[in-house]
């Protein structure tokens, strides 16, 4: 590499915020007349918790949802105005922290309605919440029978801002648990009927106009992977990963590549090593099942992914194409997240909350809301 200039020689990961903006604005036309929140937990689904969140307000998002205690109060840093609703609920001795930040809790269990309505009471004042009711997952919510028990005397001290649920199955439109759920999700919020609903999530939203209710709450589809399994997806992608060629070995004698000395190759093949590994996020198991592109050709990967490195059979591109410096994309085009994801025998939730730190990061597109 002789003269190249190392600050060129890293991987690099693209975030284009516009198309995240303009994938909003998508999803709002599809859900509409509902609303439209943005889910920006785990870090908006590692891409950025700042620049995500400030673009998505800039393009009109009003409301937010996020897992931890810690992604709400960052949050609220950043956004002054928005409606933050907290996933985790609220856990004793953390009333305070929501208090004073603003974060509406997801009550979960009638334990969390409890201790925040205790809370109101003791600071007199109504504090915002929202309901979880569980309708198939088994997983975070209130039994339809208990959260249709509620007495008013129980809500009373609250303001309720949404009633929810989640679709287990979403991204299978026949599955036969999605008109199970929003039924027993119907008929639980009957007597709720003066708070705004929502059961959609990414791949709800294209379950058609009876799931959408009147708040769809996507994550992954704004950040580009298809939240429409199996047909052409309707999201501009958001993510490329790229990294420039370490080393290209022309093989001369019958060997092996990588860790395990999987993959065999033979004279007159040629080998290409990127500096991205499973500590990057790129999963082990896609180890001799992915490919990566350069100028466009597919480019399987050869041997195991390990730490830090990941080598590529490149030997159907001619020998001037790939060099030390020559870029490759790892993650690319309008399928790329889950191109990749089904490689590694994963989905594109995974790949992008596992897409790590020692990345170049660079975003496209306005970080700034104002
Ligand atoms: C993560 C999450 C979402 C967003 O789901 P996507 O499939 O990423 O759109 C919505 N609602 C709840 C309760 C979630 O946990």
């Amino acid at each position: 590499m002789g003269g190249a200039v190392r600050g060129a020689a890293v991987a690099e990961l693209e975030i284009d915020l516009e198309a995240i903006a303009a994938n909003y604005a998508l999803l709002c036309e599809r859900a509409r007349p509902a609303a439209v929140a943005a889910v920006v937990k785990a870090d908006a689904y590692g891409l950025g918790l700042a620049p995500v969140a400030t673009r998505l307000a800039a393009a009109g998002c009003r409301r937010f949802f996020v897992a931890r205690l810690e992604e709400g109060v960052a949050l609220r840093r950043l956004l002054h105005e928005a409606e933050i609703f907290l996933l985790d609920g609220v856990g004793s001795g953390e009333e305070e922290v929501l208090f004073a930040h603003r974060l509406i809790p997801v009550l979960n269990h009638p334990g969390e309605l409890e201790l925040w309505a205790r809370y109101a009471r003791a600071v007199e004042q109504k504090l915002a919440a929202a309901l979880h009711i569980d309708t198939g997952m088994n997983r975070l919510g209130f039994a339809p029978e208990i959260a249709r028990a509620l007495m008013p005397e129980q809500l009373e001290p609250l303001a309720l801002r949404l009633v929810m649920s989640h679709l287990a199955c979403a991204e299978e439109p026949e599955h036969p648990l999605n008109a199970i759920q929003r039924e027993r999700f119907t008929l639980a919020t009957a007597g709720f009927d003066e708070v705004p609903r929502s059961l959609a999530a990414s791949s709800g939203i294209f379950l058609g106009a009876a799931y959408r209710f009147d708040l769809c709450r996507p994550g992954v589809a704004l950040y580009g992977v298809n939240p429409t399994p199996g047909r052409a997806n309707p999201m501009q992608p958001v993510v490329r990963l790229t990294a420039p060629v370490l080393q290209v070995h022309e093989i001369t004698a019958p060997a092996t590549v990588g860790y395990g000395a999987t993959y065999p190759v033979r004279p007159g093949m040629r080998v290409a090593t990127v500096p991205v590994g499973y500590a990057d996020g790129l999963l082990r198991s896609a180890s001799n099942r992915a490919t990566a592109r350069i100028a466009g050709v597919d480019v399987p990967y050869a041997g195991r992914v390990s730490m830090d490195l990941t080598s590529l059979d490149v030997s159907a591109l001619p020998g001037e194409a790939v060099v030390p410096g020559t870029r490759v994309e790892l993650i690319g085009g309008s399928d790329g997240v889950d191109r990749l994801a089904q490689q590694a025998g994963t989905i594109g939730y995974e790949v992008l909350t596992r897409l790590g730190r020692r990345f170049r990061r660079r975003y496209h597109g306005t970080r700034d809301p104002s």
